[in-house]
């Protein structure tokens, strides 16, 4: 994917999903989202719609190629825990 047809992907991913985290489900402004593979393209996933979701940079990040939905990480409690007027609701 070149950065025009990502930006293309996401927009698209936005109007079909919202502009949130597909794991974590928090809300972003589109440019904080990155395109997620559900299959990782090192293990043979497409850039098709029905492969990318959109994520919250740390839920991509935690994934890493791995087939399976971020974890919880007890870093996200601590984190959490400084900012809990931000992510009420
Ligand atoms: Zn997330």
């Amino acid at each position: 994917m070149n950065s025009k047809q990502k930006r293309n992907k996401k927009t698209q991913l936005i109007r079909e999903y919202g502009s949130r985290c597909w794991w974590c489900g928090c809300y972003l402004p589109s440019e904080e989202l990155t395109i997620d593979h559900l299959k990782p393209k090192s293990k043979g996933g497409s850039d098709s719609l029905e492969n990318l979701r959109l994520a919250c940079f740390q839920c991509n990040n935690s994934r890493g190629n791995s087939l399976f939905p971020p974890e919880k990480k007890s870093k996200a409690f601590s984190l959490s825990s400084i900012s809990n007027s931000r992510n009420r609701g």
